[in-house]
């Protein structure tokens, strides 16, 4: 845990997505946080905070250029289109420099005042600080009922473990963002990714606020789309369970054909079982076509894989070179 030569200590990233209202804001709250920060000998922390534009089609990139001129310490990167929040973060993880960096949303969901004790848990050792939220007051039933039910199904089915009710809001060392860097894969489920990477973690807990502007980028589907990639990538259960479950209803197909032996021997043949056959041809029917997507899920992902493409793309810089 040196200081890296003249670099900054600690470099904060914030993916934005048509967020042109609320990059004065952040900016005018997150600053004073970070000034009061210290070294633990009292000379002030050296920070940077790198926007990662992805793809805003509104005045995002003007309202970072002025917060630049304002203050050189804001950096950015602005992506050729937009990739997705995973992926920001991805881009945002390549190019900052701190030996301790912190993703934050730019909606001052997270509050900044936050990072002085994720800061302090780092220097006692730690090399993952995540955010818990205390509750989930801000969030609508539903939300809170589907991230419930999510964050449960992923634990169970995958090894990796990602704490419950922690979203990116964390500070990682530079050892783990080094680890994230390196790895190849295309899908940047980053909890998931955080998860495997392991070191020694602790929590801290946070009040989640409203947002401060505009609105939410993520709908149900989107969210949707992110679980089943969290899920594919941490976890190969959804493909092996196919196996068991066929095992077993061929065992029960197996019971059946005798007990119908023995039936039609001892009291003949009759027509009746149009209902039973019914339901055991659509059941089956059904299981198949869930298995056969189940495969399409995971098939889908190793073609997106196999392909190589980069993660994102760069289209032009604000500030620092490197
Ligand atoms: N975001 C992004 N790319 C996207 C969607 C969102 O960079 O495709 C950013 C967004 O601008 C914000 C952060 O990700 O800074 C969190 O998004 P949001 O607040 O909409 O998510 P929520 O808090 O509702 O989960
Ligand atoms: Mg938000």
């Amino acid at each position: 845990m040196s200081v890296s030569a003249a670099g900054p200590r600690l470099s904060m990233i914030v993916p934005v997505k048509d967020e042109e209202a609320a990059i004065g804001p952040f900016v005018a709250r997150i600053t004073p946080v970070l000034d009061a920060l210290r070294e633990p000998d009292g000379a002030p922390l050296i920070w940077e905070i790198l926007f990662v534009d992805d793809g805003s089609d509104d005045a995002t990139l003007a309202a970072i250029w002025t917060a630049h001129h304002a203050d050189p310490r804001i950096r950015a990167l602005s992506l050729s289109r937009n990739f997705g929040k995973e992926a920001a973060l991805s881009a945002g993880l390549d190019n900052v420099r701190g030996d301790a960096v912190v993703p934050i949303d730019v909606d001052l969901q997270d509050p900044p005042e936050v990072i002085g004790q994720m800061l302090d848990r780092w220097r006692e050792g730690f090399e993952v600080v995540y955010g818990v939220r205390r509750d989930r007051q801000t969030d609508s039933l539903p939300k809170r009922m589907t991230a419930e039910f999510y964050y449960r199904a992923h634990n169970w089915l995958s090894s990796d473990k990602i704490p419950e009710h922690a979203g990116d809001f964390r500070l990682l060392d530079r050892k783990v963002v080094e680890v994230i860097k390196v790895m190849p894969e295309r899908n940047r489920f980053m909890k998931g990714l955080f998860a495997w990477s392991g070191f020694r973690q602790a929590a801290v807990e946070y009040d989640r606020a409203e947002r401060a502007v505009g609105t939410t980028k993520f709908n149900y589907w989107k969210l949707w789309t992110l679980a089943i990639d969290g899920i594919t990538s941490a976890s190969t259960v959804p493909l092996r369970v196919w196996s068991y479950l066929g095992s077993l209803i061929a065992l029960f197909a197996l019971i059946y054909a005798g007990y119908v032996f023995v039936r039609t021997v001892l009291y003949g043949a009759d027509v009746a079982g149009y209902p039973s056959l019914m339901v055991a041809t659509l059941f089956l029917g059904g299981v198949q076509l869930i298995s056969l997507g189940v495969l399409g899920e995971y098939v889908g992902r190793i073609l997106v894989e196999v392909k190589h493409r980069p993660i994102y793309v760069v289209r032009e810089r604000i500030g620092g070179e490197d």
